[in-house]
């Protein structure tokens, strides 16, 4: 018998009182039976969106943290806030025709929870627990695929990816974030199924994507969407990356590569930017390949063409902006090579060129670059000495902007240029001639270079 939390029983108290029923559905019941922490409860009710709503309203008037948003009326959803947790209620539904593969043409209230659970897309996805007691209702064998670890779709395949192309990268992701294998049969219907797949809402997919990279071995997901096909359906760039070769200390071809980069982050648990980045940051090396008078690849330029590409993947799936130039700008800056001999004044403008607020960030690129170059660990001292030189330059407190010259706009207005343009081209030559040599940062000397800029000009 499952542990039934404290909470789920009060609320199907309430819809005991109400004379109806209510079922925890979903991935809650699904993540309790594989062991893990339920994260969101959707239940499933006979109740209609607006007997739920009214009579939660009527519990809100009295208790205090009790609120009702009307979030998917018309499909039949509304979310209860409850002792600090939210609840998305779904009153039973089958859906009827997905006729464009994308949103079913209308939301049809269903009788019964066994017909509600036949409309979900897997097994495992398909059990319900009644509340409050917790009797198991599993009319599709969920919990037999859960113990064996087997993702399959409810009835056919090829029917249930039709109705829905997303519903094939949701099997790919489940398979990355459990390690689950895909039923044979639901897993042949996912080549056949990929031009719904493609009509399917950015976002959608994007938010599967993200999950995929969230998981603890993103490649298993990402190699599920080669061998299916989603990947070229997807990421075109990235599926470009197979049979890549590389010289030097590479033992993979880009994608391979690629792949372990990104393994090496997640395994990390390091940022969600920093696992994009290293996905792909190399997606540029299909393009610029070429060969050289000796007969070796090279791949100049990678870097600059990866993070145009990046861009236009990250943009064609609605990535937010902050996002998008994150990645962009790591991508752009992944080749850095630091030797001992580079001057103070060449790390300031490392820091410069990289930003701050970056800096670790780019570290935890190159770290899992370098880590799947081999396919293991890089000498763990390998980033330590430019990390030390720029701490010791951050450390330093000069100035490595225009905010830390010690002269202003003002100043330099004051001195007689007119205002406008001119102005910021003198303070960003200043900031220049500090970064050589951070002595000149004082008023007096500063006045006096600004001096000669402005009689020269
Ligand atoms: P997660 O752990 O990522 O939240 P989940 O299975 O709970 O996984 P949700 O998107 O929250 O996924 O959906 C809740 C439930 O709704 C699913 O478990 C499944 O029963 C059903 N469901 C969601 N998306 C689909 C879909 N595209 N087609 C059919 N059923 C779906
Ligand atoms: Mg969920």
């Amino acid at each position: 018998m499952l542990f039934i939390p404290r909470m789920l029983k009060d609320i199907a108290l309430i819809f005991a009182g109400n004379g109806k029923q209510s079922f925890l559905v979903g991935g809650a019941v699904r993540d309790m039976l594989r062991g893990e922490k339920a994260h969101d409860f959707d239940l499933a009710t006979d109740a209609t969106p607006e007997e739920v709503a009214a009579m939660f309203r009527a519990l809100g008037r009295g208790a205090k943290g009790c609120s009702v948003i009307p979030t998917g009326v018309k499909h039949g959803t509304v979310t209860v806030h409850f002792k600090g947790e939210a609840f998305e209620i779904t009153t039973f539904r089958t859906e009827s025709e997905y006729r464009d593969g994308r949103h079913p043409e209308k939301v049809v209230y269903a009788a019964t929870i066994e017909e509600d659970l036949s409309r979900r897309d897997f097994t495992m996805n398909a059990v319900a627990l009644e509340l409050p007691k917790g009797r198991v209702v599993d009319p599709f064998n969920g919990r037999a695929d859960i113990q064996n670890g087997v993702i399959r779709c409810v009835g056919s395949p090829l029917e249930r990816f039709s109705e829905d192309g997303l519903r094939s990268l949701r099997c790919v992701r489940f398979a990355s974030q459990f390690g689950f294998s895909i039923d044979k049969e639901t897993l042949a219907a996912i080549p056949q199924t990929l031009s719904i797949t493609a009509k399917v809402a950015a976002e959608r997919k994007r938010d599967e994507l993200d999950k995929i990279i969230g998981s603890r071995k993103p490649s298993t997901g990402f190699l599920l969407m080669e061998q299916t096909g989603l990947l070229h359906e997807l990421l075109p760039e990235l599926a470009g990356c197979r049979n890549v070769e590389q010289k030097g200390g590479h033992r993979f071809d880009v994608l391979d590569h690629s792949l372990l980069a990104c393994d090496f982050a997640a395994e990390k648990g390091w940022p969600h930017e920093v696992r994009l980045a290293a996905l792909f940051h190399d997606i540029g090396k299909p393009v610029v390949c070429a060969v050289n008078e000796f007969g070796v690849r090279t791949f100049y330029r990678h870097d600059r063409e990866g993070a145009a590409l990046a861009r236009n993947i990250l943009s064609r799936f609605r990535y937010s902006n902050a996002v998008i130039d994150t990645v962009v700008h790591l991508i752009e800056e992944h080749m850095f090579q630091y030797t001992e001999d580079w001057s103070d004044a060449a790390v300031r403008r490392f820091i410069i060129r990289v930003g701050k607020a970056h800096l670790p960030k780019l570290y935890k690129l190159r770290h899992a670059d370098a880590f799947a170059t081999a396919g293991e660990p890089p000498r763990p001292d390998f980033l330590i000495p430019l990390m030390d030189r720029a701490n010791r330059v951050l450390d330093e407190k000069k100035a490595l902007s225009l905010k830390g010259l010690a002269i202003s706009g003002k100043d330099i207005i004051d001195m007689g240029v007119t205002p406008g343009p001119r102005i910021g081209i003198i303070l960003n030559e200043l900031l220049e001639a500090v970064l050589d040599d951070p002595e000149l940062n004082t008023k007096e000397k500063l006045l006096e270079i600004a001096g000669k800029m402005k009689d020269k000009a």
